[in-house]
């Protein structure tokens, strides 16, 4: 690109200047040989009338006319000839043609009336050919001239060198201009190539901090900001590999531990054994429901091409919700109310859905106290229908709201354990959410409980591509 930017600046440039030079210099030197000439000439028109006016061209003599004409070839170093119409030259300023004749192949082109102009670069003279005629048209005669121009080419050629050094130095500024230019234009693009190499190879750290042009600065700055966005995915991904390993790890370990305990002991009683048995199998099924929240996480991960989307009626879906959680619920001494006055028709998944809603529900019953309450209603108006889950349970601090939504994250790690949570619960509820275009939000208040707000679009619109932040509702 540097290479490419510098040919292209020099050629915008440099050889424009050069160009112009070239064409200038020689339309400048023809033209001004050519003004000489003109002015020759409209002497030579002038010279005409006195020349047929005194009969110099029949025989008599002007001495007026001799002096004239000395003078005037002599300001240009030149030479004139008068001649007649029978080839016979009345006056040479030189003195040595006067009274012989010239026919020459230019003569008798002159008195067929031809009149041309011609310089001639060897001896850098220019002709001139003025015919004579009456008024009657007739040729009687031409002047020949010829005057030096050496004095114009002199004048020229100095002027001309000095342009030339003139030229040089401009021209050596605009090379060097044209580099600085170059280099101020692609420096930028290759502090953003070394800081891309720096990104692929896993460095975050460094900022990339482009100036110059305002283009450069925005690049620089929207550079920046993804290389935020990759280091922020990059550092989620390794702490979701790391809590992915760790909460595999655990079930394995406690039936690692239940497992050798029986083994390094002999004559265990049936009952223990049972016991560690049982432990043991509630450790798989934990070890169960971890992959199968990972399993459905990953494939919502693939977008919206995994909704099943139908129109059902939401008031059934949040039934079959409660259904399986009823007995749970009154085993812990929870009450469970359902506002299910309005019935609400939307389009969405309900495999999904229900997953979603449950998992509210769930959380609800299990971070509740004991004699305390759940409450689910539906709402809706001519665009959203809302799902709000409030309960009596134990809150959620401030401090922790915002993170309750990250995969793995869970405020108290044991009790979330004791009850069989895998962290990963509000995390799908989140994602299928969103995948229905829709938001969630937490409100909660330590020992006084917690409520969901969940807003979904009743029409479900495959295109739409904007996902509804958690501050939309
Ligand atoms: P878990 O499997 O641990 O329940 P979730 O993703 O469902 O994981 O929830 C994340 C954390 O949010 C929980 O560990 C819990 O600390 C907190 N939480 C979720 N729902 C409630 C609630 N209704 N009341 C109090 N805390 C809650």
């Amino acid at each position: 690109m540097y290479g490419r930017l510098l040919v292209s600046l020099l050629a915008l440039t440099v050889i424009p200047v050069i160009v112009l030079q070239v064409f200038y210099s020689s339309y400048l030197i023809s033209n001004i040989r050519n003004n000489r000439m003109q002015l020759v000439r409209d002497y030579g028109t002038l010279l005409m009338e006195d020349l047929l006016t005194s009969d110099y061209l029949e025989g008599n003599t002007s001495e007026l006319i001799d002096t004239e004409l000395r003078n005037f070839t002599g300001l240009y170093d030149g030479r004139a000839l008068i001649i007649n119409s029978s080839y016979l030259v009345r006056f040479d300023t030189y003195g040595m043609l006067t009274g012989k004749f010239m026919v020459t192949k230019a003569s008798i082109l002159a008195m067929q009336g031809s009149e041309e102009d011609y310089y001639d670069p060897l001896t850098d003279q220019a002709s001139v050919t003025c015919v004579i005629k009456d008024d009657n048209e007739e040729i009687k005669g031409f002047i020949l001239f010829f005057v030096s121009c050496s004095d114009l080419t002199n004048t020229y050629s100095s002027l001309r060198n000095t342009t030339i050094i003139v030229i040089f130095v401009f021209v050596a500024i605009l090379t060097l201009l044209s580099f600085a230019l170059a280099r101020t234009f692609t420096r930028p693009f290759e502090q953003l190539g070394e800081s891309i190499n720096r990104i692929s190879e896993g460095n975050f750290d460094e900022n990339v901090n482009l100036s110059g042009f305002t283009e450069i600065e925005t690049i620089s700055a929207a550079f920046n900001k993804m290389k935020g966005s990759l280091k922020h995915l990059e550092e989620t991904r390794q702490e979701f590999v790391s809590n992915v390993s760790h909460e595999l790890k655990t079930p394995l370990t406690s039936m690692k531990v239940l497992a050798d305990s029986l083994n390094t002991q002999d004559n265990v009683p049936l009952e223990t054994y049972k016991d560690f048995m049982l432990d043991i199998g509630s450790e798989v099924d934990r070890e169960n429901r971890i992959i199968n929240d990972l399993l459905s996480l990953v494939k919502m991960d693939q977008g919206e091409s995994q909704l099943n989307i139908a129109n059902l009626t939401v008031n059934e879906t949040l039934e079959a919700v409660l259904k399986p959680l009823r007995p749970i619920a009154a085993r812990k001494g929870v009450e469970l109310r359902f506002d299910n006055n309005r019935i609400v028709l939307a389009d969405y998944d309900e495999v999904k859905l229900n997953i979603a809603i449950s998992n509210l529900v769930e959380n609800a019953i299990k971070y509740n106290i004991a004699g305390g309450w759940v409450h689910l209603s539906l709402d809706a108006d001519e665009t959203y229908f809302y799902i709000t889950v409030e309960d009596s349970g134990i809150g959620i601090p401030e401090e922790y709201q915002s993170r309750i939504f990250e995969r793995f994250y869970r405020v108290d790690k044991t009790r979330s354990r004791e009850t069989g949570g895998t962290g990963l619960g509000l995390a799908i509820t989140k994602e299928v959410i969103e995948l229905h275009h829709g938001n969630i939000k937490v409100s909660s208040r330590e020992d006084e409980g917690t409520a969901f707000a969940v807003r979904i679009p009743l029409v479900y619109k495959p295109e739409e591509e904007n996902r509804s932040g958690g501050d939309r509702i």
